[in-house]
């Protein structure tokens, strides 16, 4: 099927329950362990990138990628881009056929936020693609951008309904709740008081940002308080790495590459399919 839409799919997730889980692709190998992950799970699925991927490759390749491997299945694929400042790759993305993207304002003062979103949003909206916002400030580090444990801070209730009253047509909403970008040092501290708070007053479907490294009980807290999209990142980024260097350890002479490529993708598929498994989005693509 064509390439989906991030909005109905995350309302119906947030409705049924579950999550829908948001890989960061790297090259198309990644890509297509995704897309083959969700498929044979029957599930809902999103491919986003971060800016410095979107660098490497270009728009139109990775258009191209994506949409093509969306065609070759029956479960909805959405591509959507992940934190970003410069509304120039904003634009770039909506002409090269992503669905929804990220406007990331939540390095900036909460008004000045709410200016530059507004920017985004309406350049995502007259676009016909979806728009996820943020506000507080996510721990960790995101593209080259590191936020300390110190600093990060957790979005503020008040200002969660002010900025979603002015956003009403937000895909998505990612209000910083503790969790954290990258590989966690000691145990997540998830605010979860702080995403019922939330949620309880915005209607709008929650990203969870910093998946990795989160067990299955906390994913099943935060989806039934109403993350209905959860990110994972850097378990995708390590597993494309393992993929190559154990099959290296295990047969340091094999000069082939059609193996590590083989092995790269069947690491990362799994690791795809047991986070569908683990959001309760197995056998939802139906339902989008
Ligand atoms: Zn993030």
């Amino acid at each position: 099927m064509s390439i989906a839409y991030m909005k109905p799919m995350l309302k119906t997730a947030q409705n049924g329950n579950y999550g829908v889980a948001a890989f960061n692709m790297i090259d198309y190998n990644s890509a297509r362990a995704v897309v083959d992950g969700a498929q044979e799970m029957n599930a809902p699925v999103i491919i986003q990138l971060s800016v410095k991927t979107i660098k490497l490759w270009g728009f139109k390749p990775i258009g191209d990628w994506v949409r093509s491997l969306s065609n070759d299945v029956d479960v909805p694929v959405a591509l959507h881009l992940d934190h970003c400042t410069d509304l120039d790759v904003i634009r770039g993305c909506i002409d090269a056929g992503w669905t929804s993207v990220m406007f990331d304002g939540s390095a900036l003062p909460f008004e000045e936020n709410m200016r530059q979103t507004k920017l985004a949003y309406d350049v995502a909206t007259s676009g016909g693609v979806g728009l996820e916002a943020e506000i507080g400030a996510i721990g960790g580090t995101e593209d080259d951008k590191f936020v300390s444990e110190d600093d990060a801070i957790l979005a503020n209730v008040d200002e969660c309904i002010e900025f979603c009253k002015n956003f009403p047509e937000l895909a998505v909403f990612a209000p910083a709740i503790g969790t954290a970008h990258g590989v966690y040092k000691g145990e997540p501290k998830i605010a979860y008081d702080r995403l019922k708070e939330i949620t309880n007053v915005v209607d709008i479907p929650i990203a969870l940002h910093g998946g990795t490294g989160l067990t299955g009980d906390q994913f099943s807290r935060c989806i039934s308080s109403g993350c209905a999209k959860v990110n994972i990142s850097t378990m995708h980024k390590l597993q494309f790495i393992e993929g190559f260097t154990a099959l290296k350890v295990e047969k340091p002479t094999l000069g082939e590459p059609i193996p590590f490529i083989s092995a790269q993708y069947d690491l990362m598929k799994q690791g795809v399919m047991e986070m569908i498994s683990l959001f309760g989005s197995e056998g939802k693509a139906n339902k989008v």
